[in-house]
């Protein structure tokens, strides 16, 4: 899964409970009355076990995870190796080749690298400069910043920085941007549903707005309410390279000259004679509430010698053809993302960064996937689309390229299911679906996980935005209707503790390899939901539409 620098993550939002318990005591009275209940329990009764047993999905793990990959980093040698071991898997399954070059779509992109020695940062007031430590304060973010700059330029508060029409929300109303550098916190109002705040924080959505206000730059102070990562681990691996897909129609951020993270404890030194403190607009911040706007008393010296080089990468896609005259030219995806972070700053002595579970996990799935197709055959109307992505960990980058040119007509991908960092470390009870009540494959899903006596929920924390942070997201803008599913926990239970140790510990850390506690179990169940849902979607009479109400319904508009 891609970092979420600069969201927010307080779990304010309900959710809405699928599964409505019975009372024990009311359940015998209504037996007779729930026959139809009855029977479909019987039916689960005999639902057949598993087509799965976790191993050979372990076994895939192992492999995409050894050390000899070298955390599989976008362009490395590590990913080339992962890639050359799928391409080996899927055409044992018997899929047939449906990239460019036989299995591989190829994917051209650039690395940009801040050189920090040739770089600088500083607070200037007064006449007085106070330099900015890289490690400590703050540092130009190579993803934002895509080509060397020298600048000096006045700092404004936008608040969030949104500017959300459907709300009537603009926090730079009335804001004199032009040639300055918009200092934000990251997050977003409590009153803006979790769909619209999660859209709109793209760095593509909010820089549209201060770019239309004037803006030069940003800075984008992280909300302590909301760190998946602390900041000593942010910063460690601030000299990571970022990546950008070739080409000018991928650019997002058009005019953004400069883009800077900043470490919310460093962050009083931005207010300092501002009128206001960073201690109390975190406070707002924390609480959702609406925050001030107002110029700064400093101003940001921005010294940044960026590096580029262009890089070679490449998606997998193959095919398992339908059987239906005419609905075998259309293609449900089950896509994953095969690149992790590769080498980086070491921690506890281990610098390789394996991604088991981002996203081996994903990737062992769909290799997995296809073998078992292949060892029980199932009717498939639709035909299947097996795809591994590249650069899902600078951007989401590889499906972006493969929504946007994709190795089949564009129409006729009815569906994406995507496999990222699924999660199998507690008893799979829970199953949080992602995009639940947004479309009929939301509902599919959830129907599936019930009648495998599972409870399906919408994602407990979606200001977390994880549903525009995998790979579903760039065919969620292409107008496809899409899943991510994941192992889950209902809040204030000890499993939310179990998940939170985790990302906090191993997400995007080393420590996320093979010698962590995985529950095969899980992974076995999760993969036969995932059996279950893909052949449904590919049989289905009508193709998954987004339901009239949701917010990502627009994007079929637009495509
Ligand atoms: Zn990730």
């Amino acid at each position: 899964m891609r970092a979420g620098l600069g969201v927010t993550g307080a779990p304010c939002y309900p959710h809405t409970p699928i599964r409505s318990e019975v009372n024990p005591m009311r359940k015998s009275f209504l037996l007779v009355l729930l026959f139809a209940c009855a029977v479909g329990a019987l039916a689960q009764q005999t639902t057949p076990a598993s087509h799965f047993d976790g191993n050979s999905w372990w076994a895939h793990v192992k492999f995409l995870a050894d050390d000899s990959l070298e955390g599989r980093n976008t362009g490395s040698e590590g990913l080339r190796k992962a890639e050359a071991y799928a391409v080996e898997q899927v055409q044992k399954a018997g899929l047939e080749p449906a990239g460019v070059n036989g299995f591989y779509q190829p994917v051209r992109l650039n690395q940009f690298q801040v050189d920090e020695s040739k770089s600088s940062l500083a607070l200037v007031s007064k006449g007085k400069t106070e330099p900015l430590s890289f490690a400590d304060d703050a540092f130009p973010s190579s993803r934002a910043t895509r080509s060397t700059v020298h600048l000096e330029a006045p700092m404004v508060f936008v608040g969030y920085g949104l500017k959300i029409p459907e709300k009537n929300l603009d926090e730079l109303a009335g804001l004199d941007l032009h040639g300055k550098v918009a200092v934000y916190l990251a997050g977003s109002p409590a009153d803006i549903p979790a769909a619209l705040a999660s859209h709109y924080q793209t760095a593509e959505e909010r820089w549209k707005a201060l770019r239309a206000a004037g803006a030069i730059g940003a800075v984008a102070i992280l909300n302590p309410a909301s760190m998946d990562i602390p900041w000593s681990r942010i910063s460690v691996n601030r000299d990571q390279p970022s990546m950008d897909l070739e080409g000018s129609e991928f650019n997002e951020t058009p005019g953004l000259q400069l883009g800077v993270t900043f470490n919310p404890a460093s962050a009083e030194k931005l207010f300092a004679g501002s009128g206001h403190t960073f201690a109390e607009l975190a406070e707002l911040g924390k609480a959702r509430k609406p925050l001030p706007r107002f110029p700064l008393a400093v101003t940001l010296k921005a010294n940044a010698t960026i590096q580029k080089t262009p890089v070679e990468s490449a998606n997998i896609v193959a095919k398992l053809p339908g059987s239906d005259a005419t609905r075998k030219d259309e293609f449900v995806v089950l896509s994953a993302h095969i690149d992790h972070l590769g080498v980086g700053a070491p921690i506890n002595g281990d610098s390789i960064y394996n991604g088991a579970m981002d996203d081996g996990s994903g990737s062992a799935l769909v290799l997995d996937m296809a073998a078992n197709l292949k060892a029980h055959p199932a009717e498939t109307k639709r035909s299947i689309l097996f795809v591994l992505v590249t650069a899902e960990e600078k951007g989401l980058l590889g499906s972006k390229y493969f929504a946007a040119h994709p190795t089949v007509p564009p129409k006729s991908i009815v569906a994406d299911i995507n496999v990222d960092m699924f999660l199998p470390i507690v008893p799979l009870k829970i199953l949080t679906i992602q995009g639940i009540d947004e479309s009929d494959l939301g509902r599919r899903a959830a129907a599936i996980a019930e009648s495998m006596g599972i409870k399906p929920i919408a994602d407990p924390e979606p200001l977390r935005n994880r549903f525009i942070r995998s790979d579903q997201y760039s065919f969620i803008k292409k107008g496809v209707p899409a899943v991510k599913v994941d192992v889950g926990f209902e809040l204030g239970t000890p499993e939310q503790k179990i998940f939170k140790d985790w990302l906090t510990d191993r997400y995007h850390a080393p420590s996320d390899d093979v010698h962590q506690p995985v529950d095969l179990g899980t992974a076995a169940g999760y993969e036969e939901f995932t059996r279950r849902l893909l052949l449904d979607t590919a049989n289905a009479a009508d193709r998954p539409e987004w339901r009239k109400d949701s917010f990502f319904r627009r994007y079929t508009a637009s495509n």
